[in-house]
């Protein structure tokens, strides 16, 4: 099998009735970086600037961010790299950085929160971005965003730094894009309001799901009680893709369905055309859509999702789908 995928590394993803999928993959160190032309994936959709923060034992300074965030581009080799902006808190510990004791830490102090109370944090890690992407394209993106209000904020700080950069005669980055993650429901009710800001958005669906189902991602007593390719997700998603088809909004999804084949062809049923996913899910997420029809899924899904006394859970419609395909 890792053989047939790795020949399947310059095979082009898409789908038996012509839709191209974009297939980017998830990183977050520097041992990540090869992966990409082993993997074939089109990109970074997701780096999680908060590992550096992570295995560190002090606080990266500018210089060390900015280094690091120039030598993840520079081995990008000129595929698009997504920076999400701090995702600290939650699930995801920083040692040094002693957050209170919190009851609900997932509901908690946490990502663009933690980020727009502590500016200076913030600010490094934008000023470090945008030296780091002089003259290349600097994409990025706010994780755990719950109003738009939070974009606006994180907008003014990044002007600010872009006019201290110029002031100072650095170079700015050629092209700049600003996106959003969509892991809050609260978002569902914004969703134009959040196109309209934002140049693009991608879906976490790790935490969209857990706070839609109020089923903590880390629990395991009910981390899988509830199925991600059940009826309500699979709505809510398919909500999204509607928002962002007529906002016309580039959507991308970077949660870990995305690297499960099943889920994965689910996705591209109801409408989206980028997913980004760990380096090894590349390679079957491919073998999946080169066979798939995926306006025939788009139909059958629909009509499964539309239907309002169903007898079948749509997983095994799924996989029936998936085995005929
Ligand atoms: C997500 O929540 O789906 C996501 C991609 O971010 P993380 O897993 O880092 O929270
Ligand atoms: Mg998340």
């Amino acid at each position: 099998r890792q053989e047939q995928f790795r020949a399947l590394r310059d095979v082009d993803p898409v789908t038996r009735d012509g839709k191209r999928i974009s297939l980017m993959m998830n990183a977050g160190l520097i041992v990540d970086l090869p992966h990409l032309p082993e993997s074939g994936a089109d990109g970074i959709g997701l780096f999680r600037t908060e590992l550096q923060f992570m295995i560190a034992s002090t606080m990266p300074k500018l210089e060390e961010q900015e280094t690091f965030y120039r030598n993840v581009i520079r081995q990008a080799g000129g595929l698009p790299v997504t920076f999400r902006a701090l995702d600290i808190g939650g699930d995801k510990v920083v040692s040094y950085f002693r957050a209170h004791e919190e009851e609900n830490p997932a509901l908690g102090w946490r990502a663009i929160r933690l980020s727009l109370d502590r500016p200076g944090l913030l600010r490094t890690q934008l000023r470090a971005l945008l030296r780091a992407s002089a003259d290349a394209e600097l994409r990025m993106m706010l994780p755990m965003v719950t109003e738009v209000a939070e974009i606006h904020a994180v907008r003014d700080l990044l002007q600010k730094e872009v006019q201290h950069l110029s002031k100072f005669g650095h170079s700015l980055p050629r092209k700049l894009q600003f996106g959003a993650m969509l892991e809050v429901p609260a978002l569902m009710w914004q969703l134009d309001e959040l196109m309209a800001e934002v140049d693009f958005v991608s879906v976490g669906s790790n935490d969209l799901f857990q706070f839609s189902m109020a089923a903590d991602r880390g629990n395991a007593r009910v981390s899988d009680r509830f199925d991600m390719l059940g009826r309500p997700f699979l709505r809510i998603l398919r909500d999204i893709v509607r928002a962002a088809e007529r906002n016309k909004t580039p959507l991308t999804l970077c949660g870990e369905m995305a690297g499960k084949p099943l889920s994965a062809m689910a996705l591209i049923g109801l409408g989206f055309r980028s997913v980004s996913m760990a380096p090894t899910s590349i390679g079957p997420v491919k073998a999946m859509l080169l066979s798939l029809d995926a306006d025939r899924l788009t139909e059958t899904l629909n009509a499964a999702l539309d239907d309002r006394q169903p007898r079948e859970p749509v997983r095994e419609l799924l996989t029936r789908f998936a085995a005929e395909n």
